[in-house]
């Protein structure tokens, strides 16, 4: 952790969901001083509530220090309003809802408001970098930032460079990541980067096994956690991402790279049109308990 001091970046994010307020969280506890940003009020607070019981858990369980809480408590605040929330901004990292043309808005305002050395950086999990990143006065400060879910465990912080992207630009994430005390990988801005591309081909070829009657979903998630050492299986994992997202994102890969690994499997379209989508639903490959916990 390091001390807050006037040349320390300052971190915003906008969007206080599920990935929004996890990658503050994990900034603050970074010693980072960071503004969480939403356009909704009640999803801001709460998404600030959020961060600081998990933190207070942390030190409960003896993951975090109480100085480093306190610490991460006098960094994190937030705005309500974007033009607030970026002034003094070192890196951007936008965490709102998958849908391009909403980003793109984002990216746009930020390339006006957001001071010129600002790194603007984009969570999405599947969308084009380069395609967000026309919409920004200045394409070359905008690359993504692939945190995964929940951002202050996962170590793997995947950076995505798109053909616009300036290795100055670069060089700033890697030492962000190394900051929050995240692993960086840097793929080239293509479909499903290298974290999707590859999670999903292994995803959807278990479906096809299911599908196929080769072995039971329990087995063949066993396979795989007790085979090759994985924390936990194919189905599983897709069941946790969510079973509607798993399907959108093959759509998306199938669509662009023309790859019939990626063509959803049946079973995968009949479980989403009947609702079961997973842990969120109670019902996907596997049941869930509602009140189970995965980590
Ligand atoms: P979410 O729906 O939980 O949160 C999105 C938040 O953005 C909401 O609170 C919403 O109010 C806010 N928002 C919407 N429009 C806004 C605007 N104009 N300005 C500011 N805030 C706005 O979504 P999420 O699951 O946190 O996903 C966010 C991004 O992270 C997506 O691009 C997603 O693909 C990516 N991602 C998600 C996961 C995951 O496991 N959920 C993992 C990796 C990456």
């Amino acid at each position: 952790m390091r001390a807050v001091s006037p040349q320390t970046p300052r971190v915003v994010v906008i969007g206080a969901g599920t990935m929004g307020a996890g990658i503050a969280q994990a900034s603050a506890l970074a010693g980072l001083p960071t503004v969480l940003h939403d356009v909704d009020a009640a999803i801001l607070a709460g998404g600030l509530e959020r961060a600081r019981a998990q933190m207070d858990e942390g030190v409960r369980r003896g993951k975090v220090t109480p100085q480093a809480r306190q610490t991460a408590a006098a960094c994190l605040t937030s705005s309500a309003t974007l033009a607030e929330a970026v002034r003094g901004a070192g890196v951007v990292i936008e965490a709102v809802p998958e849908k391009l043309e909403l980003k793109r808005r984002i990216f746009s305002e930020l390339g006006r408001l957001a001071p010129a050395p600002a790194v603007l950086a984009t969570n999405t999990s599947s969308l084009s970098i380069a395609s967000i990143a026309a919409a920004a006065a200045s394409p070359e400060r905008v690359i993504g930032l692939h945190f995964f879910n929940p951002p202050h465990i996962m170590k793997l912080l995947e950076i995505v460079v798109a053909p616009a992207t300036s290795p100055e630009t670069l060089r700033r994430c890697r030492d962000l990541a190394a900051s929050m005390g995240k692993e960086a990988i840097v793929v080239r801005d293509s479909p499903g980067f290298a974290s999707s591309r590859l999670g999903l081909a292994l995803g959807l070829e278990a479906m096809r096994m299911v599908e196929q009657e080769v072995a039971s979903a329990a087995d063949i998630d066993r396979a795989m956690e007790l085979g090759y050492g994985h924390p936990m299986g194919p189905l599983k994992v897709s069941d946790l991402v969510g079973l509607d997202v798993r399907l959108s994102i093959a759509e998306i890969l199938h669509r662009e790279l023309g790859a019939e690994q990626f063509r959803p499997p049946e079973i995968l379209r009949r479980l989403v049109a009947e609702g079961k989508l997973g842990r969120k639903t109670g019902q996907g490959f596997h049941s869930w308990d509602p009140s189970s916990s995965s980590r």
